[in-house]
This record gives structure tokens, C-alpha cells and sequence, in this order.
């Protein structure tokens, strides 16, 4: 079968909508379109069931109930309910908030924002691997620490987090966890029970949903969290959140996780393969490449690689058919090597020249092969360009080098 290009191997940042799920969202639009909160008629009960069963196709995915998921417009909007949410409502228990170095911004800018408000914020590091210092974390831990917020799984790396280890922690400590669950959800087993979590992000349009929907898990008991509302108007999801409710977008996103939960496991086998696969054809051809953050506890269809002696832009270029992201942000007009890889330890360098491959359900062998092996040959041809990598080969170690600018 011919490839179809450009090839989209950048599942972390979004994901196509399953077939399966627009089949079910469709009549949302038109014949059943009626408000959820519509007490009155058939219209609004159609919307309400409507909104009920992907409210309990969600928690089942997560080992929730049905009345501890909280629906909002996205994960961003989650991690924001969930931090501010908390901060607000035990200000008077403690203002001390505990996170770490590698969250998704939606968490680090929320920090930051309470920060300015006059909350306290633990920043952890994470080590090599990608992982934060479980001693760490209970060090950091005081009276008047009210939320340890730490993500399940990493967005650039992969790499997941001693999730159960520190539900434990923050449950012997009386303290609240929020995990952003986004990147793990419909990926890997997620349950709240076993993993000690109190609150949970998750995003519709990062496991095969449609975007601009999401939703907050809330524990209702052991402990029951209570939260302050960061929209007020009609007093929609139990006064968590109000506004009209997305009715197709919820379906879809109900659909999506149903997917997930029934075709995990098979899936997890076919997304690994692939990965695999992947990762064999690129490190078995080329030498002085590197995989940022452990493989040991780590998202089945991810893997980031930092190449040595290329130069990042080039690279991308290199394989501009294959849609992928790199480890550097643009921010306004210089290039920063992302804050990820840093955190990690990784240098400028080889941070601009990681490559983030997320493999979804829609990739197929021969697309893993067509990317493999356009990394490879682009690699060799900058490589063969670079004086660097020569002399590097040669035996002269190039970071002991002693630079003079003219
Ligand atoms: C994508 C993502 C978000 C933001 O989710 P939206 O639904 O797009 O707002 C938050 N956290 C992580 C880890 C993500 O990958």
C-alpha cells in the first residue's frame, strides 16, 4: 500500500477523532441537540441521558463513579479548577502547593499565577530519568501544605511517575494529590483507587476524542474534595462548573474512552511494537543518539531522542513529511531548548536536536519504517557536513574543546 504524506506521528500534542466516536457525536447536532439543563421536555432529557452515559463511560475508564467526573472545556481548564480550585477553598488550612519541575504548563502557569497571590510553591526536580525523588517529595511536605500536584505521565518524554507511591505519601500526610492524567489516561491502566488519586485532569482530544472537551475527577469520599468554582452562572456539574454543556463533545469523549478501556490492552501491544520497531531502525544505524528520560516506566507509544553533531533546524527540515515535534519551543524569536529536557539535565544541544515521536492507533509498520528511515538518512547526511562529528570520530573529544571566536 502506498504511504499517504505527510505522516502524523505527533499523538501527544492532539489526536484524530475516532470514526467510531464521530459516528456516535452526529446526532448530538441535529436531532438530539436539546440543552442538558432543558427539565421541562424530551429534548432536554435526550441530552441529559446523553451526558450521563459518557459521564460513566469516563469513570469507568478511571475507576471512578459517575458523580466524581466534572466536565469542563479541556484539560487546561482542569488543572486550573483543580489547583486554584483547592488553593481557594483550604487557604485557611495552609498555603503551600507542591509540584514538580516537568509539568505541562496548564499546571506550571496556575502555580505561578497562585504564587503571585500568595501562595507558596515547591518546585521538585526530577533525576536523570525523568522521575521526581520520592524523599524529595516527603521532605518538601509541611503543615501547611494543602496539594501535591505531579502529572502521571510526561507530554515530551514519556516517562511516568511513581503515581502510587505518591498517593500513598500524600494520603499518610493528609494531603491532597492531582495528578495530570492527560498523556496516561486510555494508554495506560489509570485508577484512581490503586493510585491514591483525589483529583484527576483528563482531555478528550488526546485519546481519539474530539477537542475543547475535558474533564475534572473530583473524590467525593476518602477524602471528599471540595472545591472553589472558577466559573459561576446556573450552578451546572454540582456547582463546579457552570455553563451549557457541551452534549456532542461529551459523547464523543464518553465514546472515546469506552474505546480506550476495551482495546487497551490490545493496543498497548500493537503501540509498543511500533515503538519498538521505530526505535530499533533509528539506534541500530546510527551511533551518538541518545533516548531522553528512562524506558523503564514509560508511555508505550513514546520515545524522545536527542541525535548528536546535527543541528536541530535542519534536522526538522530534513523530515518535513513526517509530523513530529523537537525539543525546542519557539518563543517569540530565539529558539529555547525545552524546559523538559533541561530539567533532565539534558544540554542545549542535544536538547534542540530531540525528536518526540508519539505513535497513535491510526500509524501503521510501513509509516514507522518511512519515518525510521528518513531520520536515519537525514542524520548521515548532516552528519557527513559536520566537522564536529568528524573529529569526534577521529578520537578528539569535542567538549573539551577550546573554542576562540576571531
Ligand atoms: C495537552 C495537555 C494538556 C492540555 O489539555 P487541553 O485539553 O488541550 O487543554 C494538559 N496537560 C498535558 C500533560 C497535556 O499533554
Amino acid at each position: 500500500m502506498a504511504i499517504k504524506l505527510p505522516i502524523y506521528m505527533d499523538n501527544h500534542a492532539t489526536t484524530p477523532v475516532d470514526p467510531r466516536v464521530v459516528d456516535a457525536m452526529l446526532p448530538y447536532f441535529t436531532e438530539k441537540f436539546g440543552n442538558a439543563a432543558s427539565r421541562n421536555h424530551a429534548f432536554g432529557w435526550a441530552g441529559e441521558e446523553a451526558v450521563e452515559n459518557a459521564r460513566a463511560q469516563i469513570a469507568q475508564l478511571i475507576g471512578a463513579t459517575p458523580k466524581e467526573i466534572v466536565f469542563t472545556s479541556g484539560a487546561t481548564e482542569s488543572d486550573n479548577l483543580a489547583i486554584k480550585g483547592v488553593a481557594e477553598m483550604y487557604r485557611e488550612k495552609g498555603n503551600h502547593i507542591i509540584t514538580q519541575v516537568t509539568e505541562h504548563k496548564a499546571v506550571l502557569d496556575t502555580c505561578k499565577r497562585l504564587e503571585k497571590e500568595g501562595y507558596e510553591v515547591t518546585y521538585l526536580p526530577v533525576e536523570k530519568s525523568g522521575q521526581i525523588n520520592l524523599d524529595d517529595l516527603r521532605r518538601a511536605i509541611t503543615p501547611k501544605t494543602i496539594l501535591i500536584s505531579i502529572m502521571y505521565a510526561n507530554n515530551e518524554i514519556g516517562v511516568i511517575q511513581p503515581i502510587a507511591e505518591i498517593g500513598k505519601i500524600a494520603k499518610e500526610k493528609g494531603v491532597f494529590f492531582h495528578s495530570d492524567g492527560v498523556q496516561a489516561v486510555g494508554k495506560v491502566p489509570v485508577d484512581v483507587q490503586k493510585d491514591g488519586i483525589d483529583l484527576l485532569s483528563i482531555s478528550a482530544h488526546k485519546l481519539y476524542g474530539p477537542k475543547g472537551v475535558g474533564a475534572l475527577y473530583v473524590r467525593r469520599k476518602n477524602p471528599r474534595v471540595q472545591l472553589t468554582a472558577m466559573v459561576d452562572g446556573g450552578g451546572h456539574e454540582r456547582g463546579m462548573r457552570s455553563g451549557t454543556l457541551n452534549v456532542p463533545g461529551i459523547v464523543g469523549f464518553g465514546k472515546a474512552c469506552e474505546l480506550c478501556r476495551l482495546e487497551m490492552a490490545e493496543e498497548t501491544k500493537k503501540l509498543s511494537a511500533l515503538r519498538d520497531r521505530l526505535r530499533g531502525a533509528i539506534m541500530s544505524k546510527l551511533d551518538e543518539t541518545f533516548i531522553n528520560g528512562t524506558m523503564e516506566h514509560h508511555l508505550p507509544h513514546n520515545i524522545n531522542i536527542s541525535f548528536a553533531y546535527v543541528e536541530g533546524e535542519s534536522l526538522l527540515m530534513g523530515i518535513n513529511d513526517v509530523a513530529v515535534s523537537s525539543g525546542s519551543a519557539c518563543t517569540s524569536a530565539t529558539l529555547e531548548p525545552s524546559y523538559v529536557l533541561k530539567a533532565l539535565g539534558v544540554g542545549e544541544d542535544l536538547a534542540h536536536t530531540s525528536i518526540r515521536f508519539g505513535i497513535g492507533r491510526f500509524n501503521t509498520e510501513e509509516e514507522v519504517d518511512y519515518v525510521a528511515n528518513r531520520v536515519v538518512e537525514t542524520v548521515n547526511r548532516l552528519r557527513e557536513l559536520s566537522p564536529l562529528y568528524e573529529m569526534a570520530k577521529e578520537g578528539t573529544d569535542v567538549s573539551k574543546m577550546n573554542w576562540k571566536t576571531a
